[in-house]
Parts: C-alpha cells; structure tokens; sequence
C-alpha cells in the first residue's frame, strides 16, 4: 500500500523575525511570523506526513495556543512527527517540496535544506527534493 499526503502552509513574511526554511536559518532582511519558528516549509512536510497516515495536521499536535511550542524548533517537531508515523507502521520513502516565495533566492540554500530535512526525516538526502 502506498501512501500520498499534501502538505500546505504559508506565513507573512515580516521585519524582526528570523527567516528559517526546512531548518536553514536564510540570512534576509525579512522572517517569518508565527508561534513556533515559524518554519514554513517544515510544516507543511509535517502536514503531508500526519495527511497521509490519517493522523490530522498540525494544529491538532501542536496548538499555538500552547505555550511549549512558543519559538519551537520544527524540526524537533518534525522528528516527533516522524516517529509517530513510523509507530503507525507506516514508513516514509520520499518527500517533494515547493516553496513558493519571490525573495531571497533559495538556489545556494536548496542542499543544506535538503539535508536538514533529510536528517529530520531519516532519510537519505536524495530522497527529499
Ligand atoms: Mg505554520
């Protein structure tokens, strides 16, 4: 059985805040707003994660009503992501990304994402695009 999930997410990009992307802090004059990190694209590969083992999103786990997850790192809550769908007896083969933003550029930071997300995710780099 194969498994798909879509994952979405989207967050203003304001002055005074970091601008972290699949774990990569990305040197810009503008960041993220949000509760956590407001790491956008880790939330969304969270989200397509929890869709495609039925588990809900990412609201459900992780409430920014909580005060725990205030400047939370996403990755950490991606690894917690990812043990619970592996607990589901699922097991994660690849994981495509879009991100959808005019500035900064991404190209020079593509590869470390890449390996961030990989790491979080226990996979092998090639396996998250
Ligand atoms: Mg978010």
């Amino acid at each position: 059985m194969s498994l798909v999930g879509i994952g979405y997410d989207s967050h203003r990009l304001v002055a005074g805040h970091r601008l972290i992307l699949g774990g990569v802090e990305i040197p810009h004059e503008l960041g993220l707003e949000g509760h956590s990190d407001a790491d956008v694209l880790t939330h969304a590969v969270i989200d397509a994660l929890l869709g495609a083992a039925g588990l809900g999103d990412i609201g459900e786990h992780f409430p920014d009503t909580d005060e725990r997850y205030r400047g939370a790192d996403s990755l950490t809550l991606l690894e917690t992501v990812v043990t619970t769908v592996i607990a589901a007896g699922l097991e994660i083969v690849n994981v495509d990304c879009t991100v959808i933003m005019e500035r900064p550029k991404l190209a020079s930071h593509k590869q470390a994402i890449r390996e961030a997300l990989a790491r979080a995710l226990g996979l092998a780099p090639a396996r998250v695009n």
